[in-house]
């Protein structure tokens, strides 16, 4: 919006993105209406509650890095920043238990990994010798140029060989873009290790939420509230443009501006449609695909887990998480779940127990008491090579609504809460 100052401000889905463009208005005064559909406000990063275990679970656990500084910005927005637990060591875990810890040392970047990754066991002397040649080249890569090649065909030209594939790079880009480097775009993988790994000890460390995702978002409605504003739950949009939403209620609600920061599928199906033909930022959505993600909550009768979270080498549970304070409540990780999405929740179970008995043999006496697994097919957009130019831009021709938030829209990163995050600040900043 030019040359004049919005007063209310419709904003259509209450996940990170939306929430990021709601609390940046509200804190400058503009009276804001976020509408959500759900009773919850966190959208994919959020908690359920589960009627079997009396508990919050998260629908996924969501780890963020320290160089998501627009994540952490809204944390702080939030006043929940002192609630990220922030780990400084990687957990690397091979069948048989032997476990290498990467970690920073006092070494400038981007040589502050090197003394560990080193000593890594999981890796030959030939593999690390190949790894860092590749990494090294990388770290200058332009990665605009590589918009339309996968990582797998990078990797080949860097001379990657099978070892160091299955053991370093698919691990680190399936966790990273949520697809295996055969088809994950090379631009999304060279950001994370250009803007993660290599950037610096800070850049690289994990940051895990010490509460339900759902507790991180509570103080928003308060924040929206001091500014007049209000938010609806419960409520989907079922069509928009820009400078309004109509409800499946069929109430329609008038603004001077209207932030769009529903999924992308959404976005498609519910815009005008006379607003979506003029608007050339609408078409391209039609061809985004979505990759899944599995969230595997485990409860056994004693502790299984001795590491706050363990990278499991070779195997098809990619990640495990502590989540509680003796191991004994584990949260398991399988990005690129293509393959899963079918088996019923015994058939995970036992998939999920057998990959962590493998790589901690001292749990095989330990019962399961509990397993629920979370399949979210929808958990992020596959970004594939050439998905970047579907992307839209924050604002339509000329600077006009209606304003596009959400991890899909032009923010360099692949599908992420920093990603949201930025593209809810931009939001903001274009009104
Ligand atoms: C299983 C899983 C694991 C993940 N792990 C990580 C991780 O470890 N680290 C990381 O950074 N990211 C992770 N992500 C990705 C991250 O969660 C997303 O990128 C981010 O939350 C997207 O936020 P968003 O606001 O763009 O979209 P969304 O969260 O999808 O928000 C859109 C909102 O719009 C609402 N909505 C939909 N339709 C309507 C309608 N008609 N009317 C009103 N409201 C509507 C939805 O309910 C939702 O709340 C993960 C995602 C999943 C699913």
């Amino acid at each position: 919006m030019r040359g004049r100052r919005a007063d209310h401000v419709l904003v259509l889905g209450g996940g990170i993105a939306g929430i990021a463009t709601a609390l940046t208005l509200a804190q400058r005064g503009v009276r804001v209406t976020l509408i959500e559909s759900r009773d919850r406000l966190g959208g994919r990063a959020s908690s359920f509650f589960d009627a079997k275990t009396g508990l919050w679970l998260d629908n996924c656990q969501h780890v963020t890095l320290g160089c998501c500084t627009n994540y952490i910005r809204l944390c702080r927005m939030l006043g929940v920043e002192h609630l990220i637990r922030w780990d400084d060591e990687q957990y690397w875990v091979e069948a048989g238990g032997r476990t290498s810890v990467l970690k920073p040392s006092w070494l400038p970047a981007p040589a502050h990994g090197l003394p560990s990754f080193a000593m890594a066991k999981f890796l030959t002397w030939a593999e690390k010798a190949r790894i860092g040649a590749a990494l090294a080249q990388m770290r200058f890569l332009d990665r605009a140029r590589y918009a339309d090649r996968s990582f797998a065909s990078l990797l080949d030209e860097l001379d990657q060989e099978p070892g160091e594939r299955r053991r370093f790079w698919d691990p680190i880009i399936v966790s990273a873009c949520n697809l295996m480097p055969e088809h994950a775009c090379a631009a999304a993988a060279l950001q994370v290790f250009q803007d993660g790994f290599l950037k610096g000890a800070e850049a690289i460390r994990i940051g895990i939420m010490t509460v339900p995702l759902g507790e991180v978002y509570k103080p928003a409605t308060a924040i929206i509230e001091s500014a007049g504003g209000r938010v609806v739950l419960g409520e989907s949009v079922a069509r928009f443009d820009d400078r309004s939403a109509t409800l499946a209620n069929g109430q329609t609600l008038h603004a001077d501006a209207v932030v769009c920061a529903l999924p992308f599928e959404k976005a498609r199906d519910v815009v005008d449609p006379a607003l979506a033909s003029s608007d050339s930022r609408f078409a391209p959505l039609a061809a985004m695909r979505h990759s899944p993600i599995l969230g595997v909550h485990l409860f056994f009768d004693r502790p299984v887990l001795p590491t706050p979270h363990a990278v499991l080498v070779e195997r098809d549970t990619q990640w495990l998480f502590r989540k509680d304070a003796e191991g004994k409540v584990v949260h398991a990780v399988i990005s690129g779940a293509d393959a899963w999405l079918d088996l019923d929740a015994d058939a995970i179970a036992k998939r999920v127990v057998a990959d962590l008995v493998a790589c901690f043999p001292a749990a095989a006496g330990a019962q399961l008491q509990l397993a629920r697994p979370v399949k979210e097919r929808r958990a992020t957009f596959a970004y594939t090579p050439g998905f970047d130019h579907l992307r839209p831009a924050t604002h339509g021709p000329g600077g006009r609504g209606p304003f596009l938030a959400g991890d899909y829209t032009q923010t360099g990163w692949p599908a992420t809460m920093e990603g949201a995050a930025i593209s809810g600040f931009a939001a903001a900043a274009c009104i």
